[in-house]
């Protein structure tokens, strides 16, 4: 056994699974995952010292490459100056300014430690400044492990909510209805059928979490003018998207609405545990201590956290997102043709900088498609990968991640072990 088994076996008598949040323990490709005791640019290094070329990236905070030195540096720095105070300070004000220069539509800004006290937030104060009680989001998109969004589709293209884990309870789930993404029609009726109750639409800016499902031609814009249009607010979760696919997001590349309210988590927070809730001035004026919608947190905009966020912001300028953009066109071109050589039917999706790789032959637009894919290929490609020293998202449902660090050296281990891999995945 080597030592990411030993320690996997370990785990799970102290950890359910293994792990703190589920995707890690390789539970849809099998085996055991890798334990990783450090990483640098775009490696990580597994428990045995071995280094594999990381294509998570922490699930995409990794923007600017892992331990990137200058905003360790602003973390050692900060750290020597207390660890949490409680109290607010100077550079939760810089974090918030520079989050608004980028993104204008969020007037204001409050910091959370996660992004699904992000989403959670921005539902309650939807639910508060509208004094409705229906969320609408989309089957397929992922916002957070709260119970009001953690509610299932049932069948059928618009649905009351089934809850999404044991544990949600019915109550919960039946105030949010579940729509199928990239289906206008279905959006339309569900607002000619009762858009004086619906309190908000949450959507993911660009879906990632099914996979790379990219918004249809004027989806977004869609989701803005019937919620306008029936007074209930826009939830863009830029999430995942925000300050990686472009200096303001998915919004700063789509553009042509503007959403009521925009949570960001991942990147904003450089790595450590940090996200926050933007949007227009009057309704986060609404939170406490202003107004009636509670919300605080012991550790938000914590004083390590907020320094790498800001040292990541300030480092990610117009060349770090070409650089990110040129390398996504080159891997996503290179896996394509790997795949096509050997015969595997797939498609490559993206959305901006942000990719995955669907083993099935038809383009993926609704959840129902994601899921119409040959699993067992993706866990045979992604082990030979891992074998070859390049480690991918342990599930066919996840984004690829690239990061300023993937230099030629990286990108080269990756091409190299594509052919191999493609083989198996075509050998069933
Ligand atoms: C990761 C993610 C979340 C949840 O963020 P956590 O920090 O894991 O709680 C919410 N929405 C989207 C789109 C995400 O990708």
């Amino acid at each position: 056994m080597n030592a990411d088994q030993d320690l996997f076996e370990r785990a799970r008598k102290v950890i359910p699974g293994g792990v703190s949040s589920p995707v890690r323990a390789f539970g849809s490709v099998g085996g055991a995952p890798v334990f990783v005791s450090r990483a640098s640019g775009p490696y990580i290094v597994g428990a045995d010292g071995v280094e594999y070329v990381d294509l998570v990236c922490s699930w995409g905070p990794a923007l600017l490459g892992h331990a990137h030195p200058e905003v360790v540096e602003a973390v050692r720095g900060a750290a020597g100056r207390g660890l949490s105070f409680g109290a607010p300070t100077e550079a939760e004000v810089e974090l918030a300014e520079a989050i608004r220069s980028r993104v204008p539509a969020a007037e204001l800004v409050r910091f959370v430690s996660t992004g699904t006290e992000a989403t959670m937030t921005a539902v309650r104060l939807a639910r508060g400044a509208t004094g409705r009680d229906i969320i609408v989001k989309f089957a397929g998109c992922y916002h957070g492990h709260s119970d009001a969004l953690l509610a299932a589709a049932g069948s059928g293209v618009a649905t009351q909510g089934l809850p999404g884990s044991a544990g949600v309870t019915a109550a919960a789930a039946a105030d949010t209805i579940v729509v199928g993404y990239n289906d206008p029609t279905a959006l339309d009726a569900v607002f000619e059928r009762m858009g004086d109750r619906i309190a908000a639409v949450i959507t993911e800016a660009a879906p990632a979490n099914m996979g790379v499902v990219p918004p249809s031609a004027g989806f977004n814009a869609l989701i803005r003018e019937l919620t306008a249009r029936h007074g209930a607010l826009m939830i863009l979760d830029e999430v995942l998207t925000g300050f990686r696919v472009g200096p303001a997001g998915w919004l700063g590349l789509e553009g042509g609405y503007r959403p009521d309210l925009i949570t960001f988590g991942k990147v904003v927070g450089g790595g450590m545990p940090l996200a926050a809730l933007g949007g227009r001035a009057d309704l986060l004026g609404m939170l406490a201590p202003l107004g009636p919608v509670y919300q605080a947190g012991t550790l938000s905009g914590n004083p390590l956290a907020t320094a790498a966020g800001l040292a990541t912001l300030r480092l990610a300028d117009d060349a770090v997102y070409e650089h990110v953009n040129r390398r996504s066109a080159e891997l996503q071109s290179a896996v394509g043709e790997a795949l096509s050589r050997a015969g595997v039917p797939h498609v490559v999706q993206n959305a901006g900088n942000l990719f995955s790789v669907f083993f099935r032959a038809e383009p993926v637009r609704t959840y129902d498609d994601a899921k119409d894919q040959d699993t067992a290929a993706f866990a045979r490609f992604f082990h030979s990968m891992l074998d070859s020293g390049i480690a991918l998202p342990p599930s066919a449902f996840e984004a690829w991640f690239l990061s300023a660090a993937h230099d030629d050296r990286a990108m080269a281990r990756i091409t190299d072990a594509l052919p191999q891999a493609a083989r198996a995945a075509a050998d069933s």
